[in-house]
């Protein structure tokens, strides 16, 4: 390209670029354009999230909410969601699947999970296949239009519980691996769900590859993470510019407190939201 032709076509980028980052004016609902180019997170309690997309569209995490204390009475009613676009669980426990084939079958929307929890479904019957794709760790789909999503390692465990409409009883069955979702949006804004975990050193590799926005990361202690492992993780490995602690105040031996990790994030240059479920969070 000749040099004036060059320049000219940096002046018109760097135009179009002034244009795009001007700032928009102060948003008034949830639905107008100018919040349509911002994040929004709504915690339902545990590791329920709904997040809308900068595109409008609606993401869906862990989503245990019928019988969640934490969970808004709004959200209790599944047709608070008005659409989800893309639903995703973690691992098979109570805590995260309660209300997930649910919420796919009213919304007519693909339960990603884990591929070997999808295939117990599917042998269970609990949902029909069209409903549960299978992927695994390591794999990066676009389950809705420009919006990425990748299955990463968690270090927790997975079983399923159903009980059988037959016998009336419980039965075990298995859950697949556990992961965690890296969910990149349409802006590309990348959001860490890190799902149950504890501290593994590959939460070091997820930091350097993807880069996240933002982390979600359980506190509870006991099952997961507490406080002063989530901290050190977020500090040393993870590196998020905001965090977003999840997984605790519903299960009395998960003791951890949102007040016990802000504390040990002390003087962290990362940004720490404490949500109140049902409140939402907007993040550009
Ligand atoms: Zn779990």
């Amino acid at each position: 390209m000749p040099a004036m032709i060059r320049h000219a076509f940096a002046i018109t980028l760097a135009a179009l670029i002034a244009a795009c980052a001007a700032p928009a004016p102060p948003a008034v609902t949830a639905a107008s354009p100018a919040a349509a180019a911002r994040t929004e997170i709504v915690w339902l309690g545990q590791s329920a999230f709904k997040i809308t997309t900068p595109g409008g569209k609606v993401v869906v995490t862990d989503p245990w909410l019928r019988t969640n204390p934490l969970t808004p009475v709004a959200y209790k009613q599944l047709d608070a969601f008005g659409r989800i676009d893309v639903l995703l669980l973690s691992h098979g426990h109570f805590d995260h699947s309660a209300d997930a084939a649910a919420l796919a079958q009213q919304y007519n929307v693909p339960l990603r999970a884990p591929s070997d929890l999808n295939q117990t479904l599917a042998t269970l019957g609990v949902l029909p296949a069209n409903l549960l794709p299978r992927m695994n760790k390591g794999g990066t789909i676009e389950p809705a239009p420009g919006i990425k999503v990748t299955a990463v390692r968690a270090e927790h465990s997975s079983i399923y519980v159903w009980r059988n409409p037959a016998s009336g009883k419980d039965e075990t069955h298995p859950g697949g691996e556990p992961v965690g979702w890296i969910i990149e949006l349409e802006n590309g804004f990348r959001i860490y769900h890190a799902g149950d975990t504890a501290v593994f050193g590959d939460m070091r590799w997820i930091g350097d590859r993807y880069r996240p926005d933002l982390a979600l990361v359980p506190i509870g202690g006991h099952f997961t993470m507490d406080p002063a492992d989530a901290a050190w993780a977020v500090k040393e490995l993870l590196r998020p510019k905001t965090v977003i602690p999840m997984h605790y105040g519903t299960n009395p031996l998960a003791r951890g407190t949102a007040k016990e990790f802000v504390d040990a994030m002390g003087s962290s240059a990362i940004r720490v939201i404490v949500a109140v479920p049902g409140e939402p969070i907007s993040l550009p």
